[in-house]
């Protein structure tokens, strides 16, 4: 499977190194330039699948039951419990075969220490960007999780910001402490306690922080629930859409014009109001509305080709971390989309939120060797991706990170 929604069948992969030297058809010619040399490993894959590593784009890897207790995000745990929570997360990440993440937001530039410790080889995890603490508003949604009354500053995972100044000095502090990616609570609604409708930054604020971003390189992606909100945000230049509810005919046109990529995340709503089971509490009833309208609208944005991506909120209340590849399962069985759109969308489209596309997410020559072995077919049946025993090989950069490959290794690979 190529990554780009087309797949192969009879080919060889050599990697050679930390790259894909090439792909071709079977049994054709030996090395340099092509096919596999003599003393190569090479491993018979009939019935298996080669795909490229995948990306979660909406990843928080200190989340733990967040919501479960009245305390400021961030501020539940030690510092140092998060950071060990962090490493366990990131490396789950990985050997369920996501070689590539994209944070949506952690506290005390734990995500820029984590990436540093992944590059240094210091802990297993995917390529991360890290993401800075949340950037919102007094009053605004996760700025509520405990009483006014304890009158505590709060600066766990939420950097509060008022009027552009403070917006632009924010990112700047962030940047600083390491962020590549800001994250910006636009709107409340999509799991969290504020009305979707309310819009909890003002144009002048979301557009000072997205100036002060780009000014240094840095990308900012928004909470967004709401349309017009929605139609702000990628007026105003924002890199990426998250959750993305309200959206329709409008806004994914003007998504197409903007090639702006949206991480739906419906996996975490949907769970939590499955757990929550016949509660009849108000929200949930909203909760099962934008279900609803996101269902009905997501395969029309992917049939108009808007650049879709996975990612969710595992780790928050009822959605623990650990069975990534639930989310395309969720998509293919629950929504409609057709598996190998999906599977491009934790690709090739991965790839490119990454900030990788020419390097990563195709099985390409050329590029950088982040590939799955599965045992099994993906396309026909993606629930071979939620089996942790089908994953027979997880390959980052041309090196093995499991290998249950057939036959003996040899070698350190
Ligand atoms: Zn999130």
């Amino acid at each position: 499977m190529v990554g780009d929604g087309t797949a192969l069948e009879a080919t060889t992969v050599v990697v050679d190194g930390d790259r894909i030297a090439s792909v071709g058809p079977d049994a054709e010619g030996t090395g340099p330039a092509g096919g596999p040399r003599a003393d190569d490993r090479v491993v018979e894959l009939a019935g298996r699948t080669v795909m490229p590593g995948m990306v979660n784009c909406h990843f928080h890897a200190t989340y733990h039951n967040l919501g479960a207790t009245p305390a400021p995000f961030g501020l539940e745990e030690p510092m140092a419990l998060q950071v060990v929570r962090a490493v366990r997360n990131l490396e789950r990440l990985l050997l369920a075969g996501f070689t590539g993440a994209v944070s949506a937001g952690a506290p005390f530039a734990i995500d820029a220490s984590m990436k540093t410790a992944i590059d240094r080889r210091l802990i297993a995890g995917p390529r991360l960007v890290p993401c800075s603490r949340d950037l919102s508003t007094t009053g605004h949604a996760g700025d509520t999780s405990f009483p006014t009354h304890w009158e505590i500053g709060a600066l766990g995972a939420i950097r509060r910001s008022d009027g552009p100044e403070e917006f632009r000095r924010s990112v700047r502090l962030e940047v600083k402490e390491g962020a590549e990616m800001i994250k910006v609570f636009v709107t409340g609604g999509h799991g969290t306690v504020g009305p979707r409708e309310r819009t909890e930054v003002s144009p002048d604020e979301l557009a000072a922080a997205i100036g002060a971003a780009h000014e240094r390189g840095v990308r900012v992606r928004g909470h967004i629930a709401n349309k017009e909100a929605l139609l702000m945000a990628l007026d105003l230049g924002i890199d990426i859409v998250d959750h993305g509810d309200g959206m329709d005919d409008e806004c994914i046109e003007r998504l197409l014009a903007t090639d702006t990529p949206v991480v739906p995340s419906m996996l975490f709503p949907a769970r939590f109001l499955a757990s929550m089971g016949g509660s009849g509490l108000g929200f949930t009833d909203e909760m099962r509305h934008d279900i609803d309208a996101m269902a009905a609208v997501l395969p029309v944005a992917n049939d108009a080709g808007v650049r879709l991506v996975l990612g969710d909120d595992f780790g928050a209340l009822h959605f623990p971390h650990g069975p990534y590849a639930d989310e395309l399962a969720y998509y293919v069985e629950e929504i409609g989309i057709p598996s190998m759109d999906v599977l491009t969308w934790a690709t090739r489209n991965g790839a490119d939120v990454l900030g990788r596309g020419d390097e990563l997410g195709t099985v390409t020559a050329g590029k950088l060797a982040d590939l799955l072995v599965v045992d099994g077919d993906p396309v026909a049946d993606v629930n071979v991706l939620r089996d942790a025993d089908a994953l027979l090989a997880v390959v980052q950069g041309g090196r093995l990170v499991t290998d249950r490959l057939p036959g003996p290794p040899t070698g350190p690979g």
